[in-house]
């Protein structure tokens, strides 16, 4: 499989604090890899260089062959392609479910507005909310909010999906519904890149993960490997938290 996103020595500060320390690792197409860390170590940070949300200090990184630390590449064109869905879900509250999800591909002159319509129905169909198509998001409830949010990012059509913690500020009963809507979405083949505190999720569907601290990556490996059968004390440290 052709790599995705390889990134090379990567450094972020911000000021004096240093808070990605010689981050390297590539990610494969259609690979699922978690993220997971203590509070503070960098795995935000971490993901929002992946589409320069965030200013790069050093290092490299590669999206689908352009290297977005490079000024002369078009990070708007590269960000088409990376869909990102945060903790919060950040809906427009103004507009109905339809209109969140069609509003980006038709302004960005993707896809007309009829083909917009389309698209955000089937996405609402594969995310279970077919039904919601004309509520507003006050509506509806968390979990079906971060399902819209997923809908929303593809209906850019991404070819890469990074989320942020999404189910952190769900109730617990609405996590298993937006971990299912990102399962099935790892099963059809999207490359994804997963912060997430779900070992359940981690260990079920990622192909590999990466366990940080302190701005580096204490320790990587598949999930059996690494949740199971931890070699670091930091990490072994961690899941005992978690787990
Ligand atoms: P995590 O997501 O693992 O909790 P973050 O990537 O959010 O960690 O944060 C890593 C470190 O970077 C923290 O010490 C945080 O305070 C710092 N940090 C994150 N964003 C900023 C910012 N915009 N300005 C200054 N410091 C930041
Ligand atoms: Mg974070």
């Amino acid at each position: 499989m052709a790599d995705k996103v390889i990134v090379k020595d990567l450094r972020k500060s911000f000021g004096e604090n240093e808070v990605l320390k010689s981050i390297s690792t590539t990610v494969k197409e259609g690979e699922v890899l978690c993220i997971i860390g203590p509070s503070g170590s960098g795995k935000s940070t971490f993901l929002r260089c992946l589409n320069r949300l965030e200013e790069i200090s050093g290092g490299q990184v590669i999206v689908d062959g352009y290297d977005i630390t490079d000024p002369k590449v078009d990070i708007n064109k590269v960000r088409e392609n990376i869909g990102m869905v945060f903790q919060h879900f950040n809906l427009f509250p103004h507009k109905t479910v339809k209109q969140n999800i069609t509003l980006a591909p038709v302004e960005l002159k993707k896809m007309t507005k009829e083909e917009a319509d389309v698209l955000a129905m089937q996405l609402l169909e594969r995310v279970g909310l077919a039904d919601k198509a004309d509520a507003y998001p006050s509506q509806l409830s968390g979990g079906q909010k971060q399902r819209v949010a997923i809908a929303r990012s593809l209906a850019m059509k991404p070819n890469i999906m990074l989320f942020d913690e999404p189910t952190s500020a769900l109730d617990p009963e609405m996590v298993g519904e937006v971990l299912n809507v990102m399962k099935e979405l790892a099963k059809d083949g999207m490359t994804m890149v997963v912060v997430t505190h779900e070992m359940g999720f981690a260990r079920e569907v990622s192909d590999r993960v990466i366990f940080m601290d302190g701005g580096y990556i204490v320790e990587e490996g598949n999930p059996q490997e690494l949740i199971n059968h931890p070699k670091e004390k930091r990490t072994i440290d961690f899941l005992n938290q978690v787990l």
